[in-house]
């Protein structure tokens, strides 16, 4: 606390990352980053442009960029905005498009940025319990809302909502923009993006953070109605022209053309998320059905705080998230097939000790 912070700072709760130390050997299993690396034609269109161009600005617009999201997804630019990271595109969509007269609706366990975007922007927000199972309750999203956002599959349970239900969300509140933040989409799930040809009201916001494993350029973007795409671009120009950086619209142009690449990497990590699930439930560990590129699991005899620093003196790192519902659960991004085989062995030698 300082006297210099002015109260809307004061009174700010912000969002805490996963941790990102510098120690040899570790196995970074919180933050559900690729464990492959990017397209290499994303590596050297980011190398060319920075060896040419970097004294001048980048487009302001991103316009290659937008055309090229645009053609990979059947539509047009004027359907397509970006941003530095799915993280900044969320915080303009919130800033442009929900309204305060009514509280915002989102689970009680999904992203835990929204909520923090909502104290940024003095937003009313209302948390809608998630079932026993943790799927959404579809049902719940009714009556007078500032606007909705919802993760698919969700963030931190990695369960898929069916498009059909998300139909029924869109239709039910037509004048209220229904964001779908669909950061993990690329591991199993079906993206809403075709559903925004007829509900003008739909926002879809996808990253190049997870699937791309591009998490360093720091680009996301989303696709809309051309009028949720303007309110989106009038916030951007009122706060930083010049969001995405020369190398990063290269290296996202290059790496949203590479699709035999992004099929390869994603193809690998289900691949390793199928093998994890069945070795972690022979350890006792119960694990929500993920369509992410991350598995949320429980011990019964074990607490999951516990399980996680045993880990970290392992130096394998999970990440034990603070909500209140999914205290005892942990949440372990998928590695290579060789990072799960340490995971398993790691925890079986953790959940019983040899004498
Ligand atoms: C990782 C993540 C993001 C943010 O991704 P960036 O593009 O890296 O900012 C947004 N939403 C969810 C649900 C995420 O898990």
């Amino acid at each position: 606390m300082s006297r210099f912070w002015n109260s809307r700072v004061r009174d700010l709760h912000p969002y805490v990352p996963g941790e990102q130390p510098n120690v040899a050997d570790l196995l970074k299993l919180n933050t559900n980053e690729s464990p492959y690396g990017p397209s290499p034609k994303a590596l050297a269109a980011i190398r060319d442009v920075a060896a040419d161009s970097l004294r001048l600005y980048p487009d302001p617009t991103a316009a290659t960029l937008r055309d090229t999201i645009a053609a990979r997804f059947g539509t047009t630019a004027d359907h397509v905005f970006v941003g530095n990271g799915s993280d900044e595109v969320l915080a303009h969509a919130f800033r442009a498009l929900f309204h305060d007269d009514a509280p915002v609706l989102f689970s009680d366990v999904t992203y835990a940025f929204y909520p923090v975007y909502c104290g940024l922007f003095e937003q009313p927000f209302h948390h809608i319990p998630l079932n026993d199972d943790f799927s959404i309750d579809i049902d719940a999203y009714t009556g007078a809302c500032g606007g909705i956002i919802i993760a698919n599959p969700n963030a931190n349970t990695g369960i898929p909502l069916p498009l059909e239900q998300i139909e029924t969300v869109l239709k039910r509140h037509p004048d209220r923009t229904v964001i779908i933040d669909e950061a993990y989409v690329d591991f199993g799930a079906q993206s809403a993006i075709e559903l925004t040809h007829r509900y003008d009201n739909l926002l879809v916001v996808q990253t190049l953070s997870k699937s791309y494993a591009l998490a360093g350029l720091r680009v996301g973007f989303a696709i809309g109605s051309p009028e949720l795409i303007e309110g989106l671009i009038r916030v951007k120009d009122s706060f930083n022209s010049y969001p995405l950086s020369r190398p990063a619209q290269a290296g996202a142009i290059a790496a949203i053309q590479d699709t035999d690449w992004l099929a390869d990497i994603t193809a690998r990590v289900i691949a390793s998320r199928d093998r994890l699930v069945p070795d972690l439930q022979n350890l006792g560990f119960q694990v929500l059905p993920s369509c992410a590129n991350f598995v949320l699991v429980h011990h019964p005899e074990h607490k999951a705080g516990a399980i996680a620093a045993a880990l970290r003196e392992r130096a394998i790192l999970v990440r034990h998230l603070s909500t209140p519902r999914i205290q005892d659960w942990l949440r372990i991004s998928i590695g290579t097939d060789e990072a799960c085989i340490r995971l398993t062995d790691a925890l079986r030698d953790i959940l019983s000790p040899r004498s």
